[in-house]
């Protein structure tokens, strides 16, 4: 299995894309830092603030399932996927190509 470029992943496709693309809609924001429903466990009230992103450092935590990570790791936490198959689903899901590091 060929290596994956996971830094250079992480700087193309930033949070706010993911965020998007997981129809993710935030009930406040204050500078950055955004809050609304979990994405992960699923909140069942659209209302719900239990989910905290900061779209500039790219970090999230949910104050009740407490998932937490960076935009890589909320899309594999989503997906219930490993990292790696994660990062591939993400680049194809988004329509980009995967970093994969090439061998010299
Ligand atoms: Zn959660």
């Amino acid at each position: 299995m060929p290596g994956i470029d996971f830094s250079k992943l992480r700087a193309e496709i930033v949070m706010e894309e993911v965020l998007s693309r997981l129809n993710f809609e935030a009930v406040t924001q204050h500078g950055d830092q955004l809050r609304g429903p979990c994405p992960v466990h699923g909140s069942s009230n659209p209302q719900s603030r239990s989910f905290s992103v900061n779209i500039r450092s790219g970090r999230y935590f949910c104050h009740k399932c407490k998932s937490q990570g960076n935009q890589l790791e909320l899309w594999a936490a989503v997906r219930k996927m490993p990292i790696y198959e994660a990062a591939v689903d993400l680049c194809q899901s988004i329509g980009r190509e995967v970093p994969w590091i090439t061998r010299w």
